[in-house]
């Protein structure tokens, strides 16, 4: 049996060890279940999507992402400053948490807490992962080709995806 390479169209599962500049390690799915995901469906940042392309299982590589293919450029005018009390009573706020605002289209919009004060927080629409360069050493796992209910959704069913 040939084995499959990683094609738009194949549910694919790796492990990976998400590094930054710095050296720090910001993510790992070592020592826990894989990332198992639909390639070609946006499901990962663009960068690692394309250079996974090609690989087959048991294949391993170094994928250096850029700010662009990645998380975006830092947007430094995708800040606010808000009042304290916008937040729900009693939520103890820290820098990184997450929240979801409404965009201009009623779109679920994510949100982050930058830095908190008494009475005012800063906020960033930027993703935490923003304008760095990102390291990833991958291991991929398997390769399979997604079923036609997983094309329409656009993500993966069963181990490591979606249960509905
Ligand atoms: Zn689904």
């Amino acid at each position: 049996m040939t084995q499959l390479a990683i094609a738009d169209g194949t549910v694919v599962s790796i492990h990976y060890t998400l590094t930054l500049e710095d050296g720090t390690v910001a993510d790992t799915s070592v020592g826990g279940e894989p990332l198992t995901y639909l390639h070609g469906a946006a499901n990962i940042v663009p960068g690692l999507e394309k250079q996974l392309t090609g690989l087959k299982a048991g294949a391993k590589a170094q994928a250096d992402v850029p700010p662009g293919e990645g998380y975006g450029e830092y947007d430094p005018e995708g800040e606010e400053v808000v009042p304290r009390k916008a937040f729900p009573k009693g939520q103890k706020l820290q820098p990184g948490m997450m929240f979801h605002t409404q965009g201009e289209g009623g779109e679920p919009q994510p949100l982050w807490v930058k830095d908190v004060g008494e009475s005012e927080v800063t906020v960033t629409y930027n993703h935490p992962m923003a304008g760095r360069t990102l390291r990833f050493a991958v291991e991929v796992v398997e390769v399979r080709k997604a079923t036609r209910e997983e094309m329409e959704h656009g993500h993966v069913h069963g181990p490591g995806g979606h249960h509905h």
